[in-house]
């Protein structure tokens, strides 16, 4: 190693999103020490991205002082579906064009370190379980409301996954017998009933454009409004308490946009709820707000390449 750089273990963190790029290095702790955001572009072409990501990446190395074995590994989330076992990324859907898209392989010729590729939501998880809300657990189960509903499930540290890698499809468990349907095939998922996209849609019908309308008209007092929150709510706690009778997490963390804004109007109800439990110590999960917000990508992707995926000591 050349003389002035740090002999620290460093990971770069990649999140890839259908319209940026979020890069970061990040040190052993899971602290961002510089960062570097792109315009993703994905109709230009997959192989220009992987260069971009590259040409920033060796800029961060430089900006970090970060050389030789000072850098652990380069992680990578993406915007699924991913196949992370092959380091592919299928996602034709946000992603124009991308699909069977291997990012591993050139980013480990070009800088010769580990590099793993894993679901956006995944990586998210478990960068709130070992430097966010999660930070000391290491069975913890997230959710992320925003334009649709999401969520990642860590399980002794490691991220838990299906029989041919995927994540779990948390935003499609059901939770409203008659809901409205769902693109996955059934009808009344969490997705098609508490995500910003289906607040908007079940608001609308009242002169309600978006899910911050709706909000802000149930805060007025409006009764209609107050009962279609009243609704999501329940759906969510309804979630809760399948997702803590399955996985027994030391916490549920809930992130995005929406619970950034409003976390105690879902918080206490499920709370409540999970205090009548009777099959598991309802004291033994902590229902806490995402604290990485934006960052939780990059901190999660770079979590990916320390300890494989496991930080012991942090
Ligand atoms: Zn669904």
């Amino acid at each position: 190693m050349k003389s002035g750089c740090h002999s620290a273990l460093f990971s770069v963190g990649i999140d890839i999103g259908g319209t940026k790029v979020a890069l970061a290095l990040v040190d052993a702790r899971g602290t961002i020490q510089q960062r570097i955001t792109l315009a993703t572009e994905a109709a230009l072409g997959f192989e220009r991205a992987v260069e971009r990501a590259g040409d920033a990446i060796a800029r961060l190395l430089e900006a970090g002082r970060v050389a030789g074995p000072g850098l652990a590994g380069i992680g990578i989330g993406c915007a699924g579906p991913v196949d992370p076992a092959r380091g592919l990324i299928n996602n034709p859907y946000t992603l124009e064009g991308w699909n069977g898209c291997d990012i591993v392989t050139p980013l480990h010729s070009r800088f010769g370190v580990p590099v793993r590729l894993e679901n956006d939501a995944d990586v998210a998880a478990l960068g709130e379980c070992q430097a966010g809300a999660g930070r000391g657990s290491d069975r913890v189960v997230m959710l992320t409301f925003g334009t649709g509903v999401g969520g990642g499930v860590v399980l002794d540290g490691s991220i838990y996954r299906g029989a041919a890698g995927e994540h779990p499809e948390l935003g499609h468990l059901l939770v409203r017998p008659h809901g409205p349907p769902c693109y996955c095939g059934a009808r009344g998922c969490l997705e098609s009933v508490a995500s910003g996209t289906a607040m908007a849609e079940a608001g609308r019908a009242h002169g309600w454009e978006t899910a911050r309308e709706l909000f802000t008209a149930a805060d007025d007092g409006d009764s209609t409004a107050r009962e279609l929150v009243a609704g999501v709510v329940e759906a969510v706690v309804r979630a809760a308490w399948t997702l803590t009778h399955t996985f027994l997490p030391e916490r549920l963390v809930l992130g995005g946009g929406i619970m950034e804004e409003h976390f105690d109007r879902f918080a206490g109800p499920i709370q409540s709820q999970l205090a009548r439990a009777s099959q598991f110590t309802p004291a033994n999960v902590r229902v806490s707000k995402a604290v990485l917000g934006n960052e939780a990508g990059v901190v999660g992707a770079a979590a990916l390449m320390v300890g494989g995926g496991s930080y012991q000591g942090w």
